[in-house]
């Protein structure tokens, strides 16, 4: 970072201390932009660093709600409306007990540069509660999401917000959310959220958008090198919606996807995963990988140990923020693995993103390689500002024209700033530029 970033980069540390991911998030991008400020000085002269790296609008709300035994209990509603350059804020909604301010703010930073990446008219944002959804019934999921609407409806709207799933949001806690903003507000206001059912304003292709985007954007990597899925291993971290649809695509395509996880560890496969077994077992039963292991002889579960260790030639993180660290990058390499793409948000360390570099790995970071989800929220808002239902393949065809360009657009940009082949350097500047040029605009 050369000395006028370090001093902005300074200034963001002094002003949002404790904030480690959001730190992180943005030194990332700072790590990449040397080129660009050096090419073009008018981002520096125009402060649009300093004001990219201030959220336009930060709301913090308290969520009480009662539980289905009479007891309150109150949790903490984050929304950070990041920035609006390029279209209404966009991005997911995250109920997890772990989220604080700097998780919501390093989501939200994120999503500016993965949105603008798309080529859609979209801001960045993001949302979310330390609501912990495990293990309370959907009765209790309701009434927590209701409340949270009750203050969140007055903050959006089509043009103004438009809030999706993330960690802990999916179908169902998007329908609660829609039902309770269509009662306060007596608007059938279908452009309001993205991800919801498809008898109800929802896109096809919407749920499987975000794996099946990743493994798309693999599959165009891996080409560049003249490899493909087809009889590749894979690992797959996580088992939630990015993980299952990540595995279903890669499988489709060849692949023999070994292993798998969640939080209390991991399961190996060796016969590649029953992807319909492993769906009950986690949408329909809401189990744990465990059970999978239970129920196929050939698979073993493993709850002291690291996913990372299993030989694969694709490597996938697709379950939370840094999950992959510098050692398992050391041991993935020593496997020879040959490409890794982020489904989750920013699932690799920053030792872990060097160490495939040194080691010349194809690595693909989140906001490139995981916007396919979003770009088919766009899709969605696009269905319902024209009252329209598109099909399945025709909007998986759309989804496919926008990873391949992303794609595209991350390696051209690399090359014209001099990193060929970096796709982290080149979808931090082709990201940045649009939004930047909006803002001085
Ligand atoms: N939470 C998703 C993401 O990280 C999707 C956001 C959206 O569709 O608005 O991009």
């Amino acid at each position: 970072m050369d000395a006028g970033l370090k001093q902005i980069f300074d200034d963001v540390l002094r002003r949002n201390p404790g904030e480690a991911e959001f730190h992180q998030a943005v030194r990332e991008v700072f790590d990449s932009l040397g080129p660009v400020l050096a090419k073009h000085p008018r981002y520096v002269d125009a402060g649009v660093l300093e004001r990219l790296c201030e959220p336009e609008r930060q709301i913090i709300f308290r969520v009480p709600w009662v539980d289905d035994a009479g007891a309150v209990h109150i949790n903490r509603g984050f929304r950070v409306e990041f920035n609006s350059a390029l279209g209404p804020f966009k991005g997911g909604l995250r109920f997890h007990p772990s989220v604080y301010l700097g998780t919501v703010k390093f989501l939200g930073f994120e999503q500016v540069f993965k949105n603008s990446l798309t080529g859609m008219p979209l801001g960045g944002a993001k949302g979310g509660s330390d609501f912990d959804p495990r293990g309370r019934t959907d009765a209790e999921v309701m009434r927590f999401c209701q409340s949270f609407m009750t203050e969140l409806y007055r903050h959006i709207g089509e043009y103004t917000d438009v809030p999706a799933g993330d960690i802990g949001v999916g179908g169902r806690e998007i329908g609660y959310l829609f039902g309770q903003y269509k009662r306060i507000t007596n608007r059938y206001e279908s452009g309001v959220l993205t991800g919801k059912g498809i008898s109800w304003g929802g896109s096809l292709v919407r749920t499987e958008a975000t794996g099946y985007g990743t493994v798309l954007f693999a599959e165009r990597m891996l080409a560049t090198r003249g490899r493909s899925f087809d009889g590749a291993r894979v690992a797959v971290s996580g088992s939630g919606n990015v993980a299952v649809h990540a595995i279903t695509k890669a499988q489709s395509l060849g692949a023999q996807v070994v292993a798998f996880s969640d939080s209390s560890g991991f399961v190996v496969d060796p016969s590649g995963v029953d992807v319909e077994l492993l769906r009950r077992i986690k949408e329909v039963d809401r189990g744990r990988v465990a059970d999978y292991a239970d129920a196929r002889p050939d698979a073993r579960f493993v709850s002291d140990g690291r996913i990372w260790d299993v030989p694969v030639d694709v490597a996938l993180p697709c379950a939370t923020q840094n999950e992959l660290t510098g050692a398992d990058a050391a041991r993935l390499v020593a496997n020879g693995v040959v490409a890794v793409a982020e489904g989750a948000n920013m699932p690799t360390t920053p030792d872990a993103v060097a160490a495939f570099a040194a080691a010349g790995v194809l690595f693909a970071p989140g906001k490139a390689a995981n916007a396919g989800g979003v770009a088919t929220s766009a899709l969605e808002m696009q269905q319902n500002a024209s009252r329209d239902a598109w099909t399945f393949d025709y909007t998986e065809e759309r989804l496919a024209a926008i990873m391949a360009a992303i794609h595209d657009r991350c390696l051209d940009t690399a090359e014209e700033y001099g990193a060929p082949g970096s796709y982290v350097l080149g979808a931090n500047i082709a990201g940045f530029t649009k939004v930047a040029d909006a803002m001085i605009a």
